[in-house]
């Protein structure tokens, strides 16, 4: 029965070692993926940057426009102002052209500020399409890597499953079928080490009398409280 526990033992620990690597595996994509995320976000904010370009542009060519018909109609104004003979519509006539003046100044400081943000966007997007570039990089050379990692994993993953495969024909089939059966409902966990009559797995105690059975080693035995296949290993010599 030692033999076969111990060979069990060993089952065990490549059952592990696959989950493992086939959890590594999973790693590299999901890695990737962050990354792809980073840069799609950084994509975004620079359309938004263009897209808000365009809206100031457009801004600023009202408001130039606007200034324009101002100015036209100042002039028009000033031209009319010979023919006026009366004091009080001559007032309102050069209100009227302080008015759009005023007003023009202030389309005149919309359009400075439409021109400062377009400048400072446009500094920003140098700085960013240069961060996109070597975001793009290092997604490309990490794409790389991972694959060589995964290619390497999956490698390593077929030897352990092959070895796998070659132990399981010398295991007798009925230990075989309780050793699935357990790892069903127990997970990755079937075969525990027990330790000063104590189970490695749920951290109980042992009975000593199954305790006792147990260090002689010559017949299955499982924990009464976890279910799970205990066995137990003298213990190494103290130099
Ligand atoms: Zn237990």
């Amino acid at each position: 029965m030692k033999r076969q526990v111990d060979l069990l033992v060993q089952l065990q620990e490549k059952d592990q070692k696959i989950d493992q690597l086939r959890w590594q595996i999973r790693q590299g994509p999901e890695r990737l993926k962050g990354l792809e995320t980073q840069l799609q976000t950084l994509d975004q904010v620079i359309e938004a940057d263009k897209k808000r370009v365009e809206e100031l542009q457009q801004g600023q060519r009202e408001y130039e426009s606007d200034i324009e018909d101002g100015v036209a109609h100042i002039r028009k104004s000033r031209g009319r102002l010979m023919g006026i003979k009366n004091n009080r519509e001559y007032k309102a006539f050069l209100r009227e052209i302080e008015d759009t003046e005023k007003e023009n100044a202030k389309r005149e400081d919309k359009v400075l500020e439409c021109l400062e943000e377009i400048e400072g966007l446009n500094q920003g997007f140098e700085l960013k399409e240069d961060e996109v570039s070597t975001r793009r990089d290092g997604l490309e050379s990490e794409r790389k890597a991972v694959d060589e990692e995964v290619a390497r994993i999956e490698e390593e993953l077929a030897d352990v499953e092959h070895g796998r495969e070659e132990l399981m024909q010398t295991i007798d089939s009925n230990l075989l079928g309780k050793y699935k059966q357990i790892k069903t409902t127990s997970g990755s966990i079937v075969l525990s080490l027990v330790n000063h009559a104590t189970c490695g797995a749920c951290h109980l105690g042992i009975p000593p009398q199954m305790y006792n059975e147990l260090q002689r080693q010559d017949t299955l035995q499982l924990c009464p409280h976890c279910q799970r296949i205990i066995y137990w290993k003298e213990a190494e010599p103290t130099p």
